[in-house]
């Protein structure tokens, strides 16, 4: 069988060196070309919730968003990305929704955003959230003050971040900056102001990753993975 053959981790980490932080922000469409089957299955809990989307443009976001988690954590890991286990259990319900986790190797998180046809993924140790914004998001200015459509983007952005890294429910976190004050400090996370910010202006959209440790950002899928030719 002519299989895929996955791209070496950079620098080739053993076991017990850093993890990498690592992000990919593309278009689903990319990320779904590009990926061999194995990769595009999902559990059955998130294969329901998928088909249930109605919108093509929200089906494939949505696979997109899992694959490139698989591949980061692939890529993280130095392992094949086809092993990688996603889960996604509500605290509250008990739902297959809420926050995304990988179910072995605890020492790396996951988060991800979709807005229309763009993914954007990051894989890290301790504290990650990525929120990505396509260009027609104007968020109303009664929740996110602000007075050019840009910094209004830019404050639900980093409403979106605080809430995916933990520091608060949205509506607090909304609260926060309207008073243009950080959340307050919080065990297990780091401060605020030592996340890392990354802003970048791609055909419109925006996006803004926090992490613990310093983030590499890629935008081309297949470099996480290459195909062997025959
Ligand atoms: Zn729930």
């Amino acid at each position: 069988m002519a299989g895929h053959q996955f791209a070496d981790s950079p620098e080739g980490l053993a076991p017990g060196d850093s993890l990498l932080t690592t992000a990919l922000i593309c278009r689903s469409e990319h990320i779904l070309s590009c990926s061999p089957a194995v990769l595009q299955t999902l559990p059955p809990p998130m294969q329901e919730r998928h088909d249930r989307l109605r919108r093509s443009i929200d089906r494939h976001s949505f696979l997109a968003a899992r694959i490139a988690a698989k591949l980061l954590w692939g890529w993280a890991l130095g392992r094949d990305p086809a092993e990688c286990q996603l889960q996604q259990q509500c605290p509250t319900c008990g739902g297959p929704h809420g926050r995304p986790r990988f179910a072995a190797n605890g020492a790396l998180t996951v988060s991800w955003s979709h807005s229309q046809d763009l993914v954007g993924v990051i894989v890290g140790p301790g504290c990650v959230a990525i929120d990505v914004e396509s260009g027609s998001t104007d968020p109303p200015p009664t929740l996110t003050r602000g007075r050019t459509p840009q910094e209004r983007l830019d404050n639900w952005l980093l409403a979106e971040c605080w809430t995916k890294a933990g520091y608060c429910e949205l509506d607090e976190a909304l609260s926060l900056i309207r008073r243009s004050v950080s959340p307050p400090p919080k065990p297990g996370i780091p401060d605020p102001r030592r996340l890392h910010l990354c802003h970048l202006a791609w055909t419109g959209a925006r996006a803004l990753l926090l992490s613990q440790e310093p983030c590499t950002l890629m935008s081309d899928p297949s470099s996480l993975l290459t195909t062997s030719s025959f």
